[in-house]
């Protein structure tokens, strides 16, 4: 009998990183995290949490063998092992993460997005096991989306494929602005915070009481719509129905692309459960193409959501080695 075998999964978000050191059973058999927005120079961050990672190790799981570390971040390439332009990372430009790891280890490293890693997780440990063709889509500040086609993750041409909280859903200048610089983009309606920018117009244009008005700009976000709605309150319930339909509408075209046996849904928005799954059904059957219809099926992702973006990055290395 050798050592117990385990794969580092690391989660690079704006404000923490998290990481875990993960069995093939998706156990977690030691975690940490180290802040993110603390280091200004991205190799001194590296250095830091690989430090971090092998304290853990010591003091967690000092049995374990180390194969690799998958890493999920915003704009992850894993043709490069780079982050390319973060939006909401300290780091400016294109950060070479693989390779600031190999000043420290010898062991794979694998660098992909935070959609892309979900979508392994889900295959590797979640509710897409043995499927060939699915999608996860990410429902978080922003929309992330992951493609599964014929058994393997889509990374397409430049590795950045599947961007699809960013195809635009209602062209024209006077649409909402996105982050990304362009107007009218699935994520701005649905994600976080596009239903916060949804609510904030219902409340404006209609009269009909609601105990979300008493709540500041700052105050309101998707977890006050969604309590609100839980309690029957009209207008956020309105608010949960339009920003289904939009996802809806939107996935009867994903669906057109890739024929998936299912598209699952993750993150936050997903917990509102039959809140966002039942618009999201209805508007999607119905714009779907007549073969597709009643054919796929609309699932919440099976990953535990504390872990979740911890064991997709695990995932990454996982199924380097089975496939
Ligand atoms: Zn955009």
């Amino acid at each position: 009998m050798g050592k117990q075998l385990a794969v580092v999964g690391i989660d690079i978000g704006g404000t923490n990183t998290v990481f875990g050191l993960v069995d093939r059973e998706g156990n977690v058999l030691g975690e940490g995290n180290i802040s993110t927005t603390h280091y200004i120079e991205p190799e001194v961050y590296v250095a830091a949490l690989y430090e971090k990672i092998m304290v853990i190790k010591d003091k967690q799981c000092p049995d374990v063998e180390i194969l690799g570390f998958g890493i999920g971040a915003p704009m992850g390439n894993i043709n490069k092992g780079t982050i390319e332009y973060p939006a909401d990372l300290p780091w400016k430009g294109i950060i070479p993460l693989a390779d600031l790891f190999y000043r420290h280890t010898s062991l794979p490293v694998v660098v992909t997005n935070d959609a892309n890693a979900a979508a392994v997780g889900e295959m590797i440990y979640g509710g897409a096991k043995g499927m060939k063709n699915f999608v996860v889509i990410t429902l978080g500040t922003g929309l992330g989306s992951g493609f599964v086609i014929d058994g393997k993750l889509v990374y397409g041409h430049d590795g950045f494929a599947g961007e699809i909280g960013h195809t635009v859903i209602r062209p024209g200048d006077s649409n909402r602005d996105c982050g990304c610089g362009r107007k009218g983009c699935l994520e701005t309606y649905v994600s976080a915070s596009g239903i916060k920018r949804t609510m904030l117009k219902i409340l404006a244009d209609k009269l009909e009481p609601s105990e979300l008005r008493k709540c500041s700009f700052e105050e309101l976000d998707s977890k006050k719509i969604y309590d609100a709605a839980l309690k029957g309150d009209k207008l956020a319930l309105r608010a949960f129905e339009h920003t289904g339909a939009m996802l809806g509408f939107k996935l009867a075209d994903v669906v057109a692309h890739t024929n998936p046996e299912a598209i699952f849904l993750f993150g936050g928005l997903a917990l509102a459960k039959e809140l966002i799954f039942e618009p999201a059904r209805e508007h999607m059957e119905k714009n779907l193409l007549y073969i597709y219809q009643g054919k796929v099926k609309l699932l919440p992702s099976e990953l535990s959501a504390q872990n979740a973006a911890v064991l997709g990055a695990s995932s990454l290395i996982w199924s380097n080695r089975e496939i």
